[in-house]
């Protein structure tokens, strides 16, 4: 049997271990050298366990790589080359304050090979002149691996055996190239065969989160946010004790604090509010991140660097607060798009805007139908132009841009008609365009403009978080809750 067949079957069921614990940092949590060295200490406050460190890139990192690979194939070099210096600029100084010594070479040279590299592919970038999602994968690949050398070098520093792992040679993903999915037998046992070995000699792996590659070794990125579920990923295949999500704030609040200052921390959840949560854009959770946690049943805890003796959330099986509503999420940049029929014909038209949906990626938030008549809320108008000319003939395709869905996201929340007219009542005077309850029984989602996002979450959260009064009809605020 071949090496290539032989990876491909599944390795026999792994072993729950009640050691290891799969830490992730996100960019925020290694934005410089202060928060690396905060990561350092909690780190080594997990040495009893079997250890493992998924790292983002640095703060804003990502972001930069964007902006100079759209730069480069626009045939600005020059400001392309600007902006990856200023990167290179920042590691290199982290680097010096936070490793010494021969360390810092073998560091320094590693940094410059990568940015030799990085530089020439945006050379690559303002020649070909454009910057499709494969490119750019291979682009934003290079902020996680800056980030996981400089954070295992400074680990080692401390004096922890940390061990650098391309995340790009285990985790083995399809090629849908910005939003790639895992092909798990194969990313399985890649993440044992690398992983395993390390952890019983008692090195600690550090892998660059978000970042993957195809079986064929093309760089793929799992989605903005992806290194929460690259976490995740680890975790089940090394059928790990906990996951551990480590952020900017203390946990998964009530909303945004971002959006509410009067957000609180949330302490358990089930897998899937938590999921529910993330879907419709809490950004502390990257979407993906419950599924390999819930198939696995791998408690997930969110907590916040700055502050790690916290409590943080839980995140299990069974966890309920037992009350009605447990987050208000926002999701902004959503498009409402109505596609009716020319003629009527029902069963087609429906057939043929799921294909040419599918065709261009286009992912759909809500979808609701009548007769000759759908309503869908997407998060991307790019492909709706070209979806639009595709039915022509067959239906008409209207959208309009600068909405948000505001969500209430609850167990059983939709057999509590109270918290949707509650609710209804609290923003009533705005314009609600759709008012949907979601297929699951745990949301009720209203469409707003984008411009009343804040307002009407605030609102919300007021009328559910806040009241005494109103809190004690519909259930009373649960005791899963704490101060933030
Ligand atoms: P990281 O860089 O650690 O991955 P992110 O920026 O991706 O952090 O996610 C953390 C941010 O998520 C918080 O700063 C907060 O503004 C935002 N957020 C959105 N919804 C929630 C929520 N319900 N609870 C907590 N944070 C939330
Ligand atoms: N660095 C990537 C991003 O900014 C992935 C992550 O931070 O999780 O989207
Ligand atoms: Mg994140």
């Amino acid at each position: 049997m071949s090496a290539q067949i032989g990876e491909r079957q599944r390795q026999s069921r792994f072993e729950r271990s009640d050691d290891v614990v799969v830490m992730k940092f996100g960019g925020t949590s290694v934005e410089d050298a202060a928060a690396i060295r905060r990561v350092i200490g909690i780190v080594r406050s997990r040495l009893d366990a079997q250890a493992v460190v998924v790292v983002s890139a640095l703060a804003g990192v990502t972001d930069q790589l964007l902006e100079a690979g759209a730069a480069a194939a626009a045939g600005h070099l020059g400001s392309a080359l600007a902006t990856v210096r200023d990167i290179y600029v920042r590691h290199e100084e982290l680097a010096d304050s936070l490793v010494d010594g021969s360390a810092y070479s073998v560091l320094d040279r590693e940094l410059r090979d990568e940015f030799r590299a990085l530089e020439s592919l945006l050379h690559d970038l303002e020649v070909s002149r454009q910057l499709n999602l494969k490119a750019q994968d291979h682009l934003l690949s290079f902020g996680e691996c800056f980030s996981s050398r400089l954070v295992r070098e400074a680990l080692c520093k401390a004096g922890v055996k940390a061990a650098h792992v391309d995340a790009r040679i285990c985790i083995v993903t399809d090629g849908r190239h910005g939003q790639a999915s895992p092909v798990w037998d194969v990313t399985e046992l890649r993440l044992q065969q690398t992983l395993s070995p390390l952890l019983e000699c008692g090195q600690l792996p550090v892998l660059g989160g978000f970042i993957a590659s195809t079986c064929d070794g093309v760089p793929t990125t799992l989605g903005r946010g992806g290194s929460d579920f690259s976490a995740a990923i680890v975790a089940a295949a090394l059928c790990a004790a906990r996951v551990e999500i480590w952020t900017d704030v203390d946990g998964i609040m009530t909303t945004d604090p971002k959006l509410c200052s009067d957000a609180r921390v949330i302490r358990k959840m089930s897998f899937d509010e938590a999921a529910e949560l993330a879907h419709l854009g809490a950004k502390v959770l990257h979407p993906a991140t419950l599924a390999p946690a819930m198939r696995e049943n791998i408690p997930v805890y969110v907590l916040n660097s700055k502050r790690p003796e916290g409590e943080g959330t839980e995140i299990l099986a069974r966890a309920r607060s037992g009350y009605a509503v447990s987050a208000i999420t926002a999701k902004r940049k959503v498009a409402a798009v109505e596609i009716e029929s020319v003629n009527g014909v029902d069963a087609e038209l429906l057939r043929a805007v799921y294909a040419a949906l599918d065709r261009h990626s286009c992912s759909v938030d809500v979808m609701e139908r009548s007769l000759g008549r759908m309503s869908l809320l997407v998060s991307s108008t790019a492909a709706l132009p070209a979806i639009a000319a595709e039915l022509r003939g067959m239906a008409e395709v209207r959208w309009e841009n600068h909405k948000a869905l505001v969500c209430l996201v609850g167990e059983n929340i939709r057999r509590r008609p109270e918290v949707a007219s509650r609710a209804f009542a609290a923003v009533s005077d705005m314009d609600v365009r759709v008012v949907c309850q979601g297929a699951s029984d745990r949301t009720i989602s209203f469409l707003v403009e984008e411009s009343k996002v804040e307002e009407s979450v605030q609102r919300l959260h007021g009328i559910f978080f806040q009241q005494p009064e109103a809190a004690r009809d519909w259930g009373g605020i649960s005791s899963a809750f704490c101060q933030a």
